[in-house]
Formats: structure tokens, C-alpha cells, sequence
């Protein structure tokens, strides 16, 4: 597949200023994060609470590493609206936006409002384009309302009345997308392949395992517990799937995959990354989506020691951020449909993890990294109107 001739840009200049709005405040907030002594406060709908960066993590995220601050609710001024936050999408590549090195964004200022990609309902508009009700997506702050202009990576969602609103966390946006491009732009799966997924009972990796049941592959999921395994076996239609903590990775996944390995949907590298390079066939692509398990080895990440298997095997291995097809506003719509027609066929589905409250947001964060999400984690902040 050929996106916009090859040439992929990266809209990042919205999630700089961002940050650049997250440099003022740093001092007023880390006070206020001490006086409060890590205490948090519930919802009072005349103040906008906002989670900030108190510290960055060391290691695993902790919630110490956020502190709540509160203000008056905001009032848009002209050509501005609020946004009522509904759902926070919390992700793992957050963690990397908090460190002291740059990612595939800028890091978030210590002492700044933290950030996700959100929803949210308009009230209060003062901008002609997004009336009152509006539902909106963007990256927003970990808070109860943001004031926004309509620019950046604010869009008006149309809601599709062949799907719940929600549809769009499990299987669209960021999630559904990142699955859809990484296995059918990189990995290119024939059928009869061996296609294996790690963090497959994951958001992203749910999907691409799917995907690549669509494809006609044999797939293998690899994930951390046998429930997860079992719905992927049993709900989803992995062929065989592998629990990396019920005993040593390389033997299972030998075991799993009799025929080797023709691609790799990745999003924990690390060992897992080095498992699966020993297990290669000729001409092996690898989706290298994400590295959870090396996000907090912020020092030294673990490298695999067999990369030169890439060479033996004549394969390729390519990293990709989902951003870089936002710029194709066509090939988004086309992918997204796809992914919708493949859901209402029954061959494509998806499971919500909701955690109640922003309040929480600092704990469900630390959810992602010792597995025990269960699908698309998402923050309820709010009543969503169109329920
Ligand atoms: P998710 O898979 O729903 O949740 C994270 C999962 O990672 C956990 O449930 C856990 O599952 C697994 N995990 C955490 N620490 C681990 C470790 N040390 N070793 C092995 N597995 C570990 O999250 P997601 O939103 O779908 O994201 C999945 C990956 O996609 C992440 O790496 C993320 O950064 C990446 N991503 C990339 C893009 C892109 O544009 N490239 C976009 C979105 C997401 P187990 O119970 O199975 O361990």
C-alpha cells in the first residue's frame, strides 16, 4: 500500500505547543502537588481539576508521579468553546512522552498538565463551527474541561448509527488504525503464513490479530495471562496462543510455531523481540508498533542480541507511528470503514476497560504496565450525553 506517494509527514507542531502551555505553570503546580500531600479531590462541576507532572518516573510509573491541581471551571472568550471531558484514552506511549528524553514527541514539562488523546461534549460555544453538544476528539489534559479553539487535533465527531461512540477507543482511531497500517502497510501478510502478535489480547494487538485472521494467516498471540490467552484462542480465533509468564518464551513459541515465523506484529520488544528474531523464516517482516516492556528502561533498554538475524533471513523490520497516516485524511476514512464493515460482519471485535473518575487516572495509568487492563483502557470522566 502506497500512502500519499510514500512521503509521511508528522503534524506535531499542535502537540508542541501543548507542551510549550505546560512550561508556565510548573512551579505553582508542584507547590500545590506538596501542600495537597498526594491527596485528590472528587468532582465539583464549578472547578476544573487537572492532573500535572509532579516527577518523572523512574522505572514503572507510579501515581506519586501526578498531582492534582484545581481551578475555577474556564469560560471561553470569543471564538472559543469548552469541552466537558468524557473518556481519556490512556496509552502506553504516554510513558515516554514524561521522560527526560525526547520520543517520538517532545517530552511533557515537568510540573505541566498531563495529556491524552480525550472526548469530549462542547458547552459554552462561542465558536459558530462547534455548537453546543458537539462531541469532539483531541489531545486534551488529563482534566475536567479544556478551552479550545477548534484548532489543532480538534475534530467534531459525527456519530456513525451503526456503532456505539465508544466503538471509535475499541477498534478506530489511534488504536484501530495503528493495527490496521502496521499489519496490511508493513507486514503485508499472504495467507498460509505464520503471523505471530505480542501483547496480542492488548488494545492494538486485538486487532491485529483479527486482521490477520482476515488475512487468511495462521496467528499466534502472545500475552501474559491464560485468560487473556483464552480469548484470544476462543473469542478472536488466535490459532495458538503463548503465556510469556507461564514459562520460558523461546520453547513455547517454538512449540506454537512449528513452520517459523513470517511476520511479527510488535509491541513489546525487549525478549520478546529476541525470541521471535530466532524464529525468522526467509524474507520476515516485523511491525515494530511499540516496546512496552522497555518504556521505563528509560537508561538502557534491552537490546536483542540475534538482530543479525535480520541479515541471515534477508528481513525487514520497521518501526511506524500511526500519526504519520493521519496526514491522509483519505486513506484514514478508507481504513476506518474497513475496520467498520469487518466489526458488523462479526469478524472484527473489541473489549472496554472503564475505569470511573478522573480521580483515578494516575492509578489506571499504572495498569498498562503490569497487565491487568483488559482491552482499550479508558477514564470515564463525565456522563456521556448521547447515552
Ligand atoms: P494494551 O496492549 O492494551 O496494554 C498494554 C499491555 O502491554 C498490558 O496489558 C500488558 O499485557 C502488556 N505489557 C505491559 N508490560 C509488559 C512487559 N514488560 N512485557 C510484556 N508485555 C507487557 O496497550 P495498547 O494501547 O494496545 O498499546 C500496545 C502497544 O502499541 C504499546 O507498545 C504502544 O506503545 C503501542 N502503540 C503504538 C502506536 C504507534 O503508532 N506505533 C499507537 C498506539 C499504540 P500482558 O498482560 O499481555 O502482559
Amino acid at each position: 500500500m502506497d500512502i500519499d506517494g510514500g512521503k509521511r509527514k508528522r503534524p506535531l507542531s499542535d502537540l508542541r505547543r501543548l507542551v510549550e502551555y505546560g512550561r508556565n505553570d510548573k512551579n505553582d503546580v508542584l507547590r500545590r502537588g506538596a501542600e495537597q500531600g498526594g491527596t485528590v479531590m472528587g468532582f465539583d462541576p464549578a472547578l476544573n481539576r487537572t492532573w500535572h507532572l509532579a516527577s518523572r518516573p523512574r522505572g514503572d510509573i507510579r501515581p506519586e508521579n501526578f498531582a492534582m491541581q484545581t481551578s475555577p471551571r474556564p469560560e471561553p472568550g470569543e471564538n472559543q468553546f469548552r469541552v466537558r471531558l468524557l473518556y481519556i484514552s490512556l496509552d502506553p506511549g504516554q510513558r515516554l512522552w514524561i521522560r527526560e528524553k525526547a520520543s517520538y514527541l517532545p517530552s511533557l514539562p515537568l510540573g505541566g498538565p498531563m495529556f491524552s488523546f480525550a472526548m469530549g461534549v462542547v458547552e459554552a460555544s462561542r465558536h459558530a463551527d462547534f455548537p453546543d453538544g458537539t462531541i469532539v476528539t483531541g489531545v486534551f489534559g488529563w482534566q475536567d474541561y479544556a478551552l479550545s479553539d477548534g484548532t489543532g487535533a480538534v475534530r467534531s465527531v459525527v456519530a456513525d448509527p451503526r456503532l456505539p461512540l465508544l466503538a471509535r477507543f475499541g477498534m478506530l482511531e489511534h488504536i484501530g488504525l495503528t493495527a490496521y497500517f502496521g499489519t496490511l502497510d508493513l507486514l503485508q501478510p499472504k495467507s498460509g503464513e505464520t503471523m505471530v502478535v505480542s501483547g496480542a489480547a492488548g488494545a492494538v494487538g486485538s486487532i491485529a490479530v483479527q486482521i490477520g485472521k482476515i488475512m487468511g494467516c495462521r496467528v499466534v498471540g502472545i500475552a501474559g495471562s491464560d485468560e487473556k490467552c483464552a480469548w484470544l484462542r476462543d473469542e478472536l480465533g488466535a490459532d495458538a496462543v503463548v503465556n510469556y509468564r507461564a514459562g520460558p518464551l523461546g520453547e513455547q513459541l517454538q512449540l506454537a510455531c512449528p513452520d517459523g515465523i513470517d511476520s511479527f506484529f510488535d509491541n513489546v520488544g525487549g525478549e520478546c523481540l529476541e525470541a521471535v528474531l530466532d524464529l525468522i523464516n526467509m524474507k520476515a517482516r516485523i511491525a515494530m508498533c511499540g516496546a512496552v516492556s522497555q518504556y521505563g528502561a528509560d537508561d538502557k533498554p534491552y537490546g536483542p542480541s540475534n538482530i543479525y538475524n535480520l541479515l541471515m533471513k534477508r528481513a525487514r523490520m520497521e518501526g511506524f507511528i500511526v500519526l504519520d497516516y493521519a496526514a491522509d485524511k483519505r486513506w484514514w476514512a478508507i481504513a476506518e470503514e474497513q475496520l467498520v464493515q469487518w466489526h458488523l460482519q462479526g469478524r472484527l471485535k473489541y473489549r472496554l476497560d472503564i475505569v470511573d473518575g478522573l480521580e483515578r487516572t494516575p492509578v489506571a495509568m499504572t495498569r498498562l504496565f503490569n497487565g491487568t487492563n483488559a482491552g482499550k483502557l479508558l477514564v470515564k470522566v463525565s456522563d456521556d450525553p448521547t447515552n
